[in-house]
């Protein structure tokens, strides 16, 4: 079964030539003029990307975008925006989209980044099991549920806590729901005001980080939740 693309656009020529391009191109292309069509749309099979232009009518491509990472933890998300639109409040950390296009753009360089996306997004984790993960001033060993120190000194950790990095392991640059972090982790609906999530990410901090008040490899994502940023 080949990916499907939802391509959320107003402007209903732009929306056909992106849908009919991607559809040659192989993937299952669907067109949507707004954001209530994509709150419907992903109802139904999730897609494996969405094309969201920034700016429509109604809720805007940095709400989606949000709503969508909430629903959809691994959907690759690619903004599209016009040239006017300030793009570094796009992209990852602050709106949870994994890339963005600038408006007018070739259709060849759009494909290069869907595929990327997609590469990236994955049909799930791509951290090979019983591997370690760099994160922080400690590596995660996946197999032994410890975290390990430059000399080699081991320390354990609580279940919780394992299962916490471990989704952070397996999903690294991808901004990931504190509501969905919680039910991942604990097995139970997530409580409106629940903040056992910036608890545990706060004691985690203390372990790994280089300087726990500013993180870097467990970052913040304002109004969602937290981010892995592996080191490059
Ligand atoms: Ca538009």
């Amino acid at each position: 079964m080949s990916a499907l693309v939802l391509v959320v656009e107003d402007e209903a020529a732009q929306r056909q030539l992106l849908t009919e391009y991607l559809s040659r191109q192989g993937f299952r292309a669907i067109g949507l003029p707004d954001g209530a069509a994509l709150r419907r749309a992903i109802g139904g099979e999730p897609p494996d990307l969405v094309l969201l232009d920034l700016g429509l009518p109604g809720e805007d491509g940095f709400s989606l975008a949000r709503h969508l990472r909430e629903r959809l933890p691994k959907v690759g998300i690619i903004m599209v925006t016009a040239s006017g639109d300030t793009v570094d409040r796009v992209v990852g950390l602050e709106t949870g989209a994994d890339d963005y296009i600038p408006k007018p753009f070739d259709p060849r360089e759009l494909l290069a980044r869907v595929k990327s996306v997609l590469r990236r997004a994955g049909s799930g984790p791509s951290m090979p099991t019983g591997g370690r993960v760099r994160m922080g001033r400690r590596l995660l060993d996946l197999q032994r549920r410890v975290l390990v120190a430059d000399d080699g000194t081991e320390e354990r950790l609580t279940a919780s806590e394992f299962d916490l990095l471990r989704l952070f392991a397996e999903n690294p640059g991808r901004p990931l729901a504190r509501d969905w972090l919680l039910e991942a982790t604990s097995h139970r609906e997530a409580e409106p005001f629940d903040r056992a999530i910036d608890l545990r990410i706060t004691r985690l901090r203390r372990k790994i980080e280089i300087d726990p008040e500013h993180p870097e490899a467990i970052r913040t994502v304002r109004g969602l939740g937290y981010i892995f940023v592996p080191v490059r």
